[in-house]
């Protein structure tokens, strides 16, 4: 202990005016302010750099600008700013108080961090890249060094510069999607730009209320520009959008349209399936995923499996063919061939009496308005799709958010494409 004092001692000693100034380069300030003291502290692991204002240099008003006397020194604060050689570097300082003849007695900015920051511009900015870079937020607050409300704060305020710089004019084409959030049946409500693959906002709930207010956050001449929203057969959604953007296209998604399909030929194959086994046949067991993938990313082994299961003569067979049919719908140039098209597919499923199948047919066929408008907008939320599996890890990083506010920060931080650094 008394050797690591000693030692303190003589690095103390060395420090130079050469070193302080290294250190203000470092940090990037200058005149007025400058470096009074860099003080090691070996066993702490520590450098503390001790900043001051040199007197008789203009104070100036942290509202208007102006140039101002000097009222006094607002007490000692702390910042922590990017480690040096692996020792926690921080900054300490006391700020003048400008006296504006207007505003009043006012603390000074300070040209190393944001006016309520704990921490300097340069480890905000460090702070963004390795949380963004980490695979969770925990990771992040270990390689920092910093607490989990810590990176939170970190997270908001970068969150809200990227919110106050983005810019959103020209958006043409956007999503709408739902959510789960936390446990149990809530949901939340995204709006996405699909052009861009970003999330513009996140709002609580699923509802025709809580898809209005998604889209009041976009001015009445942003919303204008919008030609055309991608979102699911769902009536909340579809109701907010005529009533908030009444110009633009609904196009309900090709991809929720294929999930629909899916779950139909999955009951069908669950209920055949069980009148089989109840006579000992147990062609169908085992076979859930063959009915679901995409025959195009089957192995040899499945493909086969596959292709001898199609000629039995099963109901699920022709439930599948019905889905499979359908995808050509999408690839119609003229709307006049597809109503063709969808008229015999209509027709087929439903003298096929298979009926999960018919169900899904029928709601299709209630909202064909609204697929036709695929073929001249070609959108989708596929977008959205992809930005799921980082919502999702998000999600399961957190074990379940016990607030939404902080949901929606993680979600915007991550996937809103943010301008997120103070510097
Ligand atoms: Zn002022």
């Amino acid at each position: 202990m008394a050797g690591s004092r000693i030692s303190t001692k003589l690095l103390a000693m060395n420090m130079d005016t050469e070193l302080q100034k290294h250190y203000a380069l470092l940090l990037g300030i200058g005149s007025p302010w400058e470096v009074k003291n860099v003080e090691l502290k070996l066993t702490e692991k520590k450098v503390e750099i001790e900043l001051s204002w040199q007197w008789g240099a203009d104070a100036q008003c942290p509202e208007c600008g102006r140039k101002c006397s000097i009222h006094d020194c607002a007490p000692e604060r702390t910042w922590r700013h990017l480690d040096t050689m692996q020792f926690a570097t921080l900054i300490r300082a006391r700020t003048p108080r400008a006296d504006c003849p207007e505003h009043g007695v006012k603390t000074m900015k300070v040209p190393w961090a944001e006016p309520q920051g704990r921490y300097t511009l340069l480890f905000e900015r460090f702070a963004v890249d390795v949380l963004l870079a980490s695979a969770s937020v925990s990771q992040a607050c270990e390689l920092l060094g910093i607490g989990w409300e810590t990176a939170h704060e970190i997270m908001r305020r970068a969150v809200e510069r990227g919110l106050d710089r983005r810019q959103l004019e020209g958006l043409k084409h956007l999503g709408m999607d739902e959510k789960s959030f936390g446990r149990g049946q809530s949901y939340v409500t995204l709006l996405t730009d699909l052009e861009r693959s970003r999330v513009l906002d996140v709002v609580e709930d699923r509802t025709t209320e809580a898809a209005e207010r998604v889209w009041q956050t976009l001015t009445p001449q942003q919303k204008e520009a919008v030609e055309a929203v991608a979102v699911d057969m769902w009536e909340p959604f579809i109701q907010a959008i005529q009533k908030e953007v009444p110009d633009a296209d609904i196009v309900h998604d090709k991809f929720h349209v294929s999930k629909y399909l899916g779950e139909a030929v999955d009951k069908v194959r669950r209920q055949e399936h069980k009148e089989l086994m109840a006579q000992g046949d147990e062609t169908l067991k085992g076979t859930r995923q063959l009915w679901l993938y995409n025959p195009e990313n089957f192995n040899p082994e499945q493909a086969q499996e596959f292709a001898a299961l199609k000629d039995l003569h099963l109901k699920v067979a022709r439930a599948w063919a019905a889905k499979e049919l359908f995808t050509k719908f999408w690839d119609y140039q003229e709307e006049g061939w597809a109503r063709r098209f969808f008229k015999n597919w209509f027709g087929w499923v439903s003298r096929s009496r298979l009926k999960p199948l018919v169900e899904v047919a029928h709601m299709l066929k209630r909202h064909l308005a609204n697929l036709l408008t695929y073929l001249e907008h070609r959108i989708t939320n596929a977008v959205t799709e992809g930005l799921n599996s980082k919502i999702q890890s998000i999600k399961s990083a957190a074990r379940g958010f016990r607030s939404f506010r902080n949901y929606r920060i993680r979600i915007l931080f991550f996937c809103g494409k943010l301008d997120l650094y103070p510097l």
